[in-house]
């Protein structure tokens, strides 16, 4: 049997944007033209300007090919010392096509006596037909059991450039396996969060989609695209019990599957291939690091008992 990552089947486009980034709209340095322009020129094909706490469908400069995926970033404080709260970036469609929000829309920052309390906020996205991501959860002081009291969270930051940058955190990957092990079906984006103009561009998602609202945010849902700080994939698929990976040149694949620890394989710059055998994992996804260091994740392929019971 042979399963595709979502990200790999079908012969639509794979665009390249950015899910969360801010300007003078709220507490970054430049202004919605200067990082769109930013984007533009570094050949995105959308950007989302979610500036805190005020909704965004609005493009200023429109004269570039960089499509605006509505969006804005709201959060919630959590109790005790230092920082620790939630931020959650709500991504939506066209106004047209059943979008909530207005243009401008103000929010208050909430504060929450725990990650549950967080809940009516949740619902404040769903219901305005957006798709909510959690972001940098290891800046936001969160436990995974914080994520997981959450249970519409089906995208999260695997990468935030800003944190990696600023902060040195610069994965989350193990918050994302224990909700993979826990057999919650969550996505991974790597985003920047820029509030500075050096943050943008070094982390993006690869999305297979048409370009407008709707067909990204659908891609979202299902899965449909890959995470990545400079390393391309190609492909990555499970075929009966092997899961392969195809990749621009690296140095190093990882595979992560149910409790087992990475499968790692290590090469001077000549891998853009690898195999291993898996089995009776919920799920299973893979890794790549360049010679750069610098990273590339794919979406996990889901798996199920009768999946292993079918080749046995
Ligand atoms: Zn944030
Ligand atoms: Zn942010």
């Amino acid at each position: 049997m042979l399963i595709h990552q979502a990200a790999f089947e079908g012969g639509r486009p794979l665009l390249k944007g950015n899910l969360h980034c801010h300007t003078t709209r709220s507490d970054a340095i430049s202004s919605p033209e200067t990082v769109m322009r930013q984007y533009a020129a570094m050949g995105y094909d959308f950007l989302a300007l979610t500036d805190h706490r005020i909704y965004n469908y609005a493009s200023y400069a429109p004269d570039t090919d960089l499509l605006v995926l509505p969006g804005m970033e709201l959060d919630a404080g959590l109790p005790g010392p230092g920082c620790h709260c939630v931020h959650l970036v709500s991504l939506g469609p066209e106004r047209e096509k059943g979008n909530g929000f207005a243009q401008d829309q103000r929010f208050d920052s909430v504060k929450a006596a725990d990650a549950a309390a967080v809940l009516p906020m949740l619902r404040t996205i769903r219901e305005a037909n957006n798709l909510p991501m959690f972001c940098h959860p290891e800046w936001s002081g969160n436990t995974a059991q914080e994520i997981l009291a959450l249970p519409e969270i089906g995208l999260m930051e695997i990468w935030n450039s800003g944190c990696a940058v600023e902060n040195g955190l610069d994965t989350h990957g193990a918050y994302w396996d224990e909700l993979l092990c826990g057999g919650r079906k969550v996505f991974g984006t790597a985003t920047d969060d820029g509030h500075h103009p050096y943050q943008n561009g070094l982390g993006y998602i690869r999305v297979r989609a048409e370009k407008n609202p709707s067909s990204i945010l659908d891609a979202l849902r299902r899965g449909a695209f890959y995470a990545s700080c400079g390393p391309e994939i190609y492909d990555f698929y499970l075929e009966d019990d092997k899961a392969v990976v195809l990749c621009s040149p690296v140095e190093t694949i990882r595979f992560r599957h149910f409790r087992v620890p990475y499968m790692e394989r290590k090469g001077p710059g000549v891998m853009g291939h690898q195999t291993v055998p898996v089995k009776n994992t919920n799920y299973i996804r893979a890794e790549i690091v360049d010679a750069q260091g610098r990273m590339a994740w794919t979406n996990p392929i889901f798996l199920d008992e009768a999946y292993w019971k079918s080749l046995e």
